[in-house]
């Protein structure tokens, strides 16, 4: 089977795609049949197939490599840690222009508005990661005159990661922090973007992490994923995906008791009260679910307006999204909205689009079919393009307010007051992120006091930050990942009790 393959990009260069599994820091045949074949969302073609793993024996081997890598990994000195993630940081930053075109090509992402952005973050967290390598310390006490207590944070062992569609490296990278706390990894991409992280694993080796800290295994989720789950010889499982994936996960992970963590789906409200600042307020609200094609885990999806600004609002939001959110392909510098993932995201966006206008709600942008430029392009009608939409007159109770959509789709209904407001923020069984636009501070810090979430934002929306916790709570998963929260996640804290002198 081939290694590799020469691919064309939008652009004209030229790249080598590795096609293996790699283990030890090698390229290698998978003793499986099976290919995971990659799209490209712009244009529908098929750009190459990976192999994809054989869920028993390349797992298993995988998952050794990890095994034997541990001991030297663990013990390697801090600083030698920090340095490495350093390294590897820069050859991100050296390899930018490429990656981010890679990413493109397989996920749609425009090239220079959302990839590029994603490889920056790519190389911000492991900077701020490898800051904690050699910083990251446990507590002492001394309850009494002979007695003394310390903890060890150690290392669990072997992580499996499992890694979603919608921000394949980027998403990639806040799991690196189990390698910074000293663990080895087994990663999984997703079936539809398996392209960017064998591109990446190259620099792994490059910068110099021995053999088996970093392994990839390409394949689907019922095998490669499944067998990743429940394999006895991994130690914890960090998942970031869909909430009906991180059940599945939760119960494969009872045959060894595996913590996880458990990054899962959202439908994050954002509310806008009338004192808000308006044209913050319209703009926040846009990026919050139209960057990335809303294909945003932690997307403000669910806006509700009080009613003496809502019709205002609504027109002020659909005039912003039609100006500035451009669509087209995604190798061009203007544009902000690129392809959906896969033809199945495409279908499915599209029939909650359906549905919600079923439902009684008005299209204020976008609505059912393709964009129109998209449409009338010979290279693109084919690509998983959706319209940019604003479902308005939204009720709690419809279907599109309810369940997550993942696409370039907000809804949009009103409230009267506070106390409203806030029982719709948290009338959802999902509560990973939040959202309130006030100038009121009694009323914005009540509200991130009140809403059921993992995050809130307060005048803003996604405003990510590598520095603080990100999860959720309800069924968006538990755990936290980025900030130093993110580092008990891949840790045992272990109590030493010292006896200095006391006698039975
Ligand atoms: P998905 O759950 O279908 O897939 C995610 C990953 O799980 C993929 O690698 C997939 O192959 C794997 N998988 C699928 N079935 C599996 C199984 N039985 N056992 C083990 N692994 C399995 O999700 P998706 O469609 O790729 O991504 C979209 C979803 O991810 C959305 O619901 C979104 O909200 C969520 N998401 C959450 C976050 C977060 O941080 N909370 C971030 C990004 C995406
Ligand atoms: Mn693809």
């Amino acid at each position: 089977m081939a290694l590799t393959k020469e691919i064309e990009l939008p652009s004209g260069k030229k790249y080598t795609q590795p096609l293996g599994l790699f283990i030890n820091n090698e390229f290698v045949n998978s003793s499986s049949e099976d290919e995971i074949v990659s799209y490209n969302p712009a244009t529908g073609q098929e750009i190459v197939a990976v192999q994809a793993a054989d869920a028993v024996t390349d797992v298993d081997l995988a998952v050794k490599a990890a095994r034997e890598a541990f001991p030297g990994w663990r013990d390697t000195p801090a600083t030698e840690k920090r340095d490495l993630l350093l390294k590897l940081a820069q050859l991100v930053i050296d390899n930018v222009e490429m990656l981010a075109e890679v990413e493109s090509l397989d996920t749609g992402k425009p090239v220079e508005q959302n990839a590029k952005y994603d490889m920056l973050e790519l190389a911000e967290v492991l900077k701020y990661y490898a800051g904690w390598a050699d910083k990251k310390t446990g507590q002492t006490f001394v309850p009494s005159a002979d007695k003394l207590t310390y903890t060890l944070h150690q290392p669990l062992g072997v992580v499996g990661c499992i890694i979603p569609f919608n921000y394949p490296l980027a998403m990639m990278s806040w799991k690196w922090t189990a390698i910074a706390t000293g663990n080895t990894t087994v990663f999984k991409s997703a079936e539809q973007t398996p392209l960017s992280i064998l591109y990446f694993a190259n620099l792994v080796k490059e910068a110099g992490f021995p053999p088996g800290v970093f392994n990839v295994v390409s394949g689907t989720g019922a095998k490669v994923g499944a067998a990743i789950a429940e394999h006895t010889g991994i130690d914890k499982v960090a998942f970031t995906g869909s909430t009906a994936v991180g059940q599945i996960i939760q119960r494969a992970a009872a045959v060894n008791l595996k913590p996880l963590t458990l990054e899962c789906g959202g439908k994050s409200p954002i509310m806008i009260f009338d004192d808000a600042d308006f044209e913050q307020a319209v703009k926040w609200t846009a990026w919050g679910i139209f960057n990335n094609m809303g294909q945003i885990c932690s997307g403000t999806s669910r806006c509700f307006v009080q009613e003496g600004i809502y019709d205002k609002f609504v027109d002020a939001l659909a005039k912003h999204v039609k100006e500035t959110y451009v669509v087209g392909a995604p190798s061009d510098d203007k544009v902000l909205v690129g392809p959906q993932v896969s033809k199945k995201q495409q279908e499915r966006v599209q029939s909650y689009i359906k549905s919600g206008l079923e439902e009684g709600c008005r299209a204020a942008l976008g609505g059912e079919g393709l964009p129109e430029v998209i449409a009338s392009s010979s290279e693109y009608k084919n690509g998983y393009y959706v319209k940019p939409t604003i479902l308005a007159d939204v009720l709690p109770t419809h279907k599109v307010a309810r369940e997550e959509i993942f696409g370039p789709v907000i809804v949009v209904g009103k409230f009267s007051t506070y106390d409203d407001a806030l029982a719709i923020a948290n009338g959802s069984e999902y509560g990973l992120g939040s959202a309130v636009f006030t100038q009121d501070i009694t009323r914005a810090l009540n509200f991130a006091n009140g809403v059921e979430s993992g995050m809130c934002w307060i005048n803003s929306s996604n405003d990510v930050e590598i520095a603080s916790p990100f999860g959720g709570v309800k069924m968006s998963g538990y755990g936290r990942e980025l900030g130093e929260y993110g580092l008990a996640n891949f840790t045992n804290v272990k109590s030493v009790h010292v006896n200095l002198g006391k006698k039975l």
